[in-house]
Formats: structure tokens, C-alpha cells, sequence
């Protein structure tokens, strides 16, 4: 009898082992198999949220990346969707288009408008309007005393297309030519001024243009500076055809009038106008002064045009 339980007991504890067993072997199971899916999901989800921020950041950071290959030809297309170009280059190709910026070497014929002193805060949303309804992209010489009032005006010009070059700070030609340095200075505090606003810490503009231009009083501060910013890679540009819209009292008429007598016999023109607050003048002149350029054969660029 003995010998007989034990074997029953042996046979029921064995059942029980491969019970327990075949139990475990379906939880281990269900529990791969659950384990598997949920992963595939959250894969998939981060893959997808992966793409979001790898999107998102090329779209608000357009640098340049010209070192990763493969990466740099994708950044570039996204680029070319939206409005902002890679960041300005100071090359030696740039130096050589600068020096060449006036000069009639071909049939070309382009025009380079430049907005100075802004933004304001009436004048530089009627511009920025007018400009995108021609579809134009113009230059903005900033002051950095303005960029801090209106830093939010500055980024919309940046997102635009608008090349954002510098002006200097306090347009005081006292000091700002108090000394060479005091140029730079004033270049320097602007840039900052204007990578903040256009949330852009690589940006530099490489373009000075010297508060009443770089002749005329305090000459001999100025040729030393010149020296200076061209040693700090930065170009300056004065202009070659202007409205005259920041002189006396213009009028309308006088405004279109000045420009049609500046530019006339010029293949290239830098053009010198202002949105400075006062300057409601510009804002209703600009479309037929555009009008007239373009039935003059003019193509308008920027200076991303040149700084590459
Ligand atoms: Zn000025």
C-alpha cells in the first residue's frame, strides 16, 4: 500500500509540475507577445515624434552645415521651402561680388533697395507688406537702439527673406565716430542685438553701412575704420541712387523724380531709402517706384545675393 501511495503521489505531484509549468509557459508567452507589441508601438510613436523635432528644428534653425554631407543636401531643401537663405558667407567670391557692385561689366541690370534707421513701428509694416506683395526682397540697415524697441519687427524683415545689415547703434555721428573703434563697437553691439531678435546665434551680417556714409565729415575716422571692419571680415556699402526721402521736405513727386534722375544710365543700383517713423512718404512712393524700375528692365536682389 505504501509503495502504491507513493506512486500516486508521485504521479499527482508530476501532473501538478507540468500544470504549473504549462501555466508559466502561457504567461511567459502572452507576456512576450504583449511585450513585443506594446514595443512595436512605441517605436513607432517615437519614430514619428523623432521626424516631428527633426523637422521642426531644421525649419527654425536654417544654418549652414556645409561639413555633413548628407545632411547639409537635406537641410538645403527644407531651406529652399521656406524664405530665410543660409546664413550670410563674407567669402573671397563675396569680396570680389562687392567690389563689382556698382560697376557695368554686363547687360544685367539690378537693383538693390535698402531701407535705413529702422524699424519703426508704422512705417516698417507698410514696407514689409508692399514688398511681399511685389515679391521683393530688400535690405534692412538696422539700428541697434531700434532693434531693442521693435526686436519682433526686425525677425518678421529676417523671415521674409529681408538681408538684415547693420547701421550701428546710436546713429550720434559724435559717438559713433569718436573713434575706429568706437565703429566696431557699435557694429558689434548691433549684431548681437540683431542675432537675438532674430533668434539666429549664428547669424552675422558681414554689412555695415556708415551712419551719413562713409565720406563726407569725420573723414579721417572713418578710413580707419573702414581698415578695421574689413580686418573683422565686415564689408561696408554706401549707395548710388537715392530718393532723397530723409532730406528737407520731400514730396511725392520729388521722391519718384529723385530716384528716376539717380539712377538713370545705371545698370546696378544700390538704392538709399529710410523707414524711419516720419517717412509715410516712403511707404506711398515705394509701389511706383518699384513699377517704374521694373518697366525700367531692373531685377530686384539682396545682399544674400552677394554674401555667399
Ligand atoms: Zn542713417
Amino acid at each position: 500500500m505504501g509503495e502504491k501511495k507513493e506512486l500516486i503521489d508521485a504521479k499527482v505531484i508530476k501532473r501538478e509540475f507540468i500544470n504549473k509549468m504549462l501555466i508559466f509557459g502561457t504567461l511567459v508567452l502572452t507576456v512576450i507577445v504583449a511585450a513585443s507589441i506594446a514595443g512595436i508601438w512605441v517605436a513607432e510613436r517615437y519614430n514619428e515624434k523623432l521626424l516631428e523635432e527633426y523637422f521642426s528644428q531644421m525649419e527654425e534653425v536654417p544654418e549652414e552645415n556645409e561639413e555633413e554631407n548628407g545632411k547639409a543636401e537635406e537641410i538645403q531643401e527644407v531651406q529652399e521651402e521656406t524664405t530665410i537663405p543660409a546664413n550670410p558667407v563674407y567669402s573671397e567670391d563675396a569680396k570680389y561680388r562687392m567690389d563689382k557692385i556698382y560697376k557695368e561689366g554686363n547687360v544685367e541690370k539690378i537693383a538693390y533697395l535698402t531701407f535705413d534707421d529702422g524699424p519703426s513701428s508704422n512705417i516698417t509694416p507698410q514696407i514689409l507688406q508692399i514688398l511681399k506683395d511685389e515679391g521683393i526682397r530688400a535690405t534692412f540697415f538696422v539700428l541697434g537702439s531700434r532693434v531693442e524697441l521693435y526686436p519682433e519687427l526686425v525677425k518678421q524683415e529676417y523671415e521674409a527673406g529681408h538681408y538684415i545689415a547693420n547701421h550701428g547703434y546710436s546713429h550720434e555721428y559724435k559717438s559713433v565716430y569718436s573713434s575706429p573703434n568706437a565703429v566696431l563697437d557699435e557694429y558689434n553691439h548691433t549684431e548681437t542685438l540683431i542675432r537675438q531678435a532674430i533668434g539666429n546665434d549664428g547669424y552675422s551680417s558681414h554689412l555695415f553701412r556708415f551712419p551719413g556714409g562713409s565720406t563726407g565729415k569725420y573723414l579721417d575716422v572713418k578710413k580707419e575704420a573702414i581698415k578695421l571692419l574689413e580686418e573683422n571680415n565686415i564689408a561696408y556699402i554706401n549707395w548710388n541712387a537715392l530718393t532723397n526721402d530723409a532730406v528737407g521736405h520731400p514730396t511725392a513727386e520729388s521722391i519718384v523724380n529723385d530716384l528716376k534722375s539717380t539712377a538713370s544710365g545705371k545698370n546696378k543700383i544700390v538704392v538709399l531709402m529710410h523707414d524711419t517713423g516720419s517717412k509715410q512718404l516712403t511707404a506711398d512712393t515705394l509701389p511706383e517706384i518699384i513699377s517704374y524700375l521694373r518697366d525700367e528692365g531692373y531685377e530686384f536682389k539682396n545682399f544674400y545675393d552677394i554674401m555667399y
